[in-house]
This record gives C-alpha cells, structure tokens and sequence, in this order.
C-alpha cells in the first residue's frame, strides 16, 4: 500500500444545529467536571470509561455519541484533541501504521463487519493497521500519545503493535522545534518510515508514571 493509499485523518462532523451543540456543551462540562475531580488526569481517562474501542459509522457526528457504546481510534483522537484544546495544550493529530498480528486482525474485521462497517479502511492487511494518535506540547517538549489506550505510542504498557510509519499531521510545539518520536524526525505533512531498530524502544520512561500525567 502506498502512502496515498492510507485513509484521510478522521474528523467528526458537526450538523451546525443544536443536536450537536448541546453535545459539545455536554462534553466540555462534563470534562470541566472530571479535571475538577483529577486535575492530572487526561480527558482520555473518562472517555475510556464512557466508551468502548470498537466500531464506529462514518461519517460520524457529535451527536452520534449520544447513542454510541463503542468508537474507533479516530473518534478517540478528533475527541481527545478537542478536550485537551480546551483545557489549553497545544495538541495536533498524528496517523500511525502499526505491525499487528493476523489473529487480532481477523478478530477486529468480524467485529466491524458485524458492525455493518467496512474493516478494509483501516486493517491494511492480515499484519498491518492504520491508527491515530496525539501530539501533545508538554511544557515545550512534544509527546506522541494514543487517547486509545491513554498511554505513549510505542509504551510497553500499550496492547498496539510498534509502529512503522508516522505522520504528524499538524504543527505543534515551540516555534521552529523538530518534532521527534524515539529519535526519529517527524517531518510535518510526510509519512515517515520507522526504522525497525527503534519500533520497540519503549519511550514510557521518559513519562512519569506508569499513565500519563500532564
Ligand atoms: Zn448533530
């Protein structure tokens, strides 16, 4: 598969009308509420708890959180970066290509197609995934993180295989900053091999705590 091939970030879309308002409203006092209760907590924490990984219809909508018990990686994100936003990080999307095993794989297409969603878009083929992620500016240093699994990408913590390409897909942090994820440069906008020396380099210990904290 070819760069070109890999799906578009994941955008939840709005109806401009008050079905969604009311959800977002909901949303950041909700999250007001949760950072009141656990100010080193990540919204992720509390969206994990709300909402199952798994399947979700696109296009999606906020309002279509009301009614949703599962959501995919790309709600997780497109959510997690609105509500980190909101409490003031500067946070940009990033896609991952990720080696995963043929059993997980099979699993997950039966899952989705009893979903009555297309698993093609994202399992790329029997040992490869296509998943999204976070980069979050943590006091000038920017952190990949996957609001998923609410762990750094690449933790020995995280049930995601390694992965093998990257792609930031906004600008984040200082002015003039490279972006690095285990040494390896993430160039704004390109999709970037990880060499297979650095995939399994667990970058948690540079992350206090087994979770992580902002
Ligand atoms: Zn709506």
């Amino acid at each position: 598969m070819s760069c070109h091939d890999l799906p578009s970030m994941s955008a939840i879309g709005s109806h401009g009308r008050t079905c969604c308002a009311h959800v977002l409203a909901w949303l950041e006092s909700r999250d007001s509420a949760e950072k009141a209760i656990m100010p080193a907590g990540l919204p992720a924490e509390w969206l994990q708890q709300t909402f199952a990984w798994g399947p979700s219809r696109w296009p999606f909508f906020w309002c279509d959180l009301v009614a949703a018990e599962t959501i995919d990686c790309g709600v997780f994100a497109d959510l997690t970066q609105y509500l980190l936003t909101l409490r003031g990080y500067d946070v940009a999307r990033v896609q991952l290509v990720e080696r995963s095993h043929r059993s997980q794989t099979k699993h997950w297409a039966k899952v989705w197609r009893d979903a009555g969603c297309d698993p093609s878009v994202w399992i790329i083929d029997p040992e490869t995934v296509y998943h999204e992620a976070l980069a979050v500016d943590i006091g000038g240093v920017v952190r990949i993180f996957d609001p998923t699994e609410n762990v750094a990408v690449g933790s020995q913590t995280s049930t995601a295989g390694p992965p093998i390409r990257m792609r930031l897909v906004e600008s984040v942090g200082p002015a003039n900053s490279v972006v690095r994820w285990n040494g390896v440069e993430l160039r704004l906008g390109e999709w970037v091999d990880i060499p297979p020396a650095r995939e399994s380099r667990d970058e948690s210990r540079h992350v206090a705590g087994p979770r992580w904290q902002l």
